[in-house]
Parts: C-alpha cells; sequence; structure tokens
C-alpha cells in the first residue's frame, strides 16, 4: 500500500477498532463499579513460538487499555492435552475469569479441539468451540470467532448491503472462512465459500459484489479477477504485513477495500476484548 489511494475507498479498520474499545472501556468499568474488581480474560500459550507470544503481549496491551486484568498460562513445550484442558477447567471453574483464549496453533501433539471444547460456551469468546460455531451456523446468539465478527462490524460501518449481494469467502477454516459465510448467509447474502480445491476461483471472485480473502497466501487475489465496484475484505496477514489481495491493483477496481495492515487485524483484537467485556456483564447478570 503506497497511502496515495483515494481516501474515500479505504475501510479503516483502525479508526473503528478504537470506538469498539471505548466501548469495552465502558463496560469493563461497569463491571469494576458492580463487583469492585476488574474481569479477567484468560489466554492459555503453549511452548515458545515467538509470533504466538508476540499476539498474546498484544492482547494484553489491549486488556490494560481497557482496565481488563490479563492472566497468561504459560505452559511449556510437551505438555499433554490432559494437561491442558485441565488447566482449561481450572479456569472455566473461575469466577473471576470472564473469557478463555487457547492461543493457536497449539504444538503437536496437543489434541487442539479437545482444548477448545474444554472451554465452556459461556467463557468462549472466540467462538473456538462446536457449540459456538452451531449456534453461528443457525444464527443464534454467540461469540462469533472475533475476525468474522470484527468484519462483519466493518461492513456495517461502511453501509454495505449484504441483503442479496453475492459473496464469495475464499477459505474455509474453522476460524475464519466457514464462520464468515455463516454470517453472510444469515445477513442473506448468496455465498460462494471456496477452498485450495475450488476450480474457477477467478471467475468466481469477478462475479462477487463482496469479496473476503482469508487464505494466507501473499498477494494472491489478483486486482483483475475483482469485480468493478465490489467490496474487498483482506483478512490475510502475511509475512512483511502483507495481506491475501494485490492491493495496487485491486484498488483500481474495488469500490471499498479494507488495508492491511490497518484493516481486518485490528478488528479482530478489538472485537476479541469487546467479547470479553460484554462475557463479563453477561456471567455478572449486571446488565
Ligand atoms: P488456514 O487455516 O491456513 O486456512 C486457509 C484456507 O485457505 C484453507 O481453507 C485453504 O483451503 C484455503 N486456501 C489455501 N490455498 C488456497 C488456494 N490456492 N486457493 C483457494 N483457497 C486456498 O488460515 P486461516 O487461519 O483461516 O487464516 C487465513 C489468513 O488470515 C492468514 O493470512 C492469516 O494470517 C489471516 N488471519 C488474520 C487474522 C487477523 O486478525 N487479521 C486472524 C486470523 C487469520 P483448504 O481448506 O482446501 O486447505
Amino acid at each position: 500500500m503506497n497511502g496515495e489511494w483515494p481516501a474515500d475507498k479505504l475501510m479503516r479498520g483502525t479508526a473503528l477498532a478504537r470506538r469498539v474499545l471505548e466501548g469495552a472501556r465502558a463496560k469493563v468499568e461497569k463491571v469494576r463499579a458492580a463487583t469492585g474488581v476488574a474481569p479477567v480474560l484468560a489466554t492459555v500459550l503453549v511452548g515458545d513460538d515467538p509470533a504466538s507470544a508476540a499476539y498474546v503481549r498484544m492482547k494484553r496491551k489491549r486488556c490494560d487499555d481497557v482496565g481488563m486484568k490479563s492472566l497468561v498460562i504459560d505452559m511449556p513445550q510437551g505438555t499433554t492435552t490432559e494437561q491442558i484442558v485441565g488447566e482449561i477447567e481450572i479456569l472455566a471453574a473461575d469466577d473471576a475469569v470472564c473469557g478463555i483464549l487457547v492461543q493457536h496453533p497449539v504444538p503437536a501433539p496437543i489434541d487442539r479441539r479437545a482444548a477448545f471444547e474444554a472451554i465452556p460456551l459461556a467463557k468462549d469468546v472466540d467462538g473456538v468451540s462446536s457449540a459456538a460455531m452451531g449456534r453461528v451456523v443457525l444464527g443464534m446468539p454467540a461469540y462469533v470467532p472475533c475476525t468474522p465478527a470484527g468484519i462483519v462490524r466493518l461492513l456495517d460501518e461502511y453501509a454495505v448491503v449484504l441483503d442479496g449481494a453475492h459473496a464469495a469467502v475464499l477459505g474455509r477454516s474453522p476460524i475464519l472462512g466457514r464462520p464468515m459465510a455463516s454470517m453472510l448467509i444469515n445477513r442473506h447474502a448468496t455465498v460462494t465459500l471456496c477452498h485450495s480445491r475450488t476450480r474457477n476461483l477467478a471467475e468466481i471472485v469477478a462475479g462477487s459484489d463482496v469479496l473476503i480473502a482469508a487464505v494466507g497466501r501473499p498477494r494472491f487475489v489478483q486486482g483483475g479477477w475483482i469485480k468493478p465496484g465490489a467490496i474487498v475484505i483482506d483478512a490475510g496477514y502475511n509475512e512483511g504485513n502483507v495481506g491475501d489481495v494485490d492491493f495496487d491493483a485491486a484498488i483500481e477496481r474495488a469500490s471499498l477495500i479494507t488495508p492491511v495492515p490497518g484493516g481486518v487485524g485490528p478488528m479482530t483484537i478489538a472485537t476479541l476484548i469487546d467479547h470479553a467485556a460484554d462475557a463479563a456483564i453477561a456471567q455478572l447478570d449486571i446488565s
């Protein structure tokens, strides 16, 4: 991104995220006023992956910003599934803890799914359990995985009409593509969910009013694929701060597009903190 593109085409995640965090701060304040203590967002971190450690530090900083306490359970490389599930069960039973995260990827041989399933729905603020996913698919209230939830907030902020729109979601991961497709369907978009076996990807993108790119491949989506006037959401975050969309070419055709960085990324973390604040209020029944 060279910074010289038409400003009115940019979907500014950083600015909206700031407002979401201000809202979360007010909710945290409400909890503190009612209980005398700040709610706690707990993260279980296994092993010594530097990228995971950096994400955890970033989440801790955002917790600090809104007055929420952040508790990090550091577990060594070699931790077993039983050990991580045991830790999550302790956090699940702790009334001070409003939300539980398992920083992923978790190192092998931990069964990540078993760890996610140990998080009770009320504390599953990143929507990783099958119960949360089921509710998202059915359009029932749940903490939706934070990246697609943040993307929907961004689409709403820019008044993007989803009803009847053709949307393509590139990527079918449980944290991103799948819940994203469900949320768009629930908002009455017609959705094509694409993945690595999809044959006519460029053609599908060319027919889409809304494109969500979540494949994890730098500049994978070519500008020439984009339907003129389309809304382009780039959830990708690859080495060198590069998204999944060839931004410089795509902005020529898109009517709105998220920059990388400064688009989806800040919305993900702000949404997470906001979910944790909502969970704290819901658990205390003080709304
Ligand atoms: P993931 O679990 O690796 O899933 C990638 C998906 O892309 C898979 O469904 C895969 O298809 C599909 N894919 C891979 N190559 C493809 C190709 N050539 N054509 C079509 N589809 C292809 O990744 P993820 O966790 O969903 O993350 C996706 C991207 O979002 C990454 O860049 C990640 O860093 C980023 N991300 C950003 C945030 C944020 O806050 N900004 C949060 C989470 C993730 P198969 O299922 O067939 O393998």
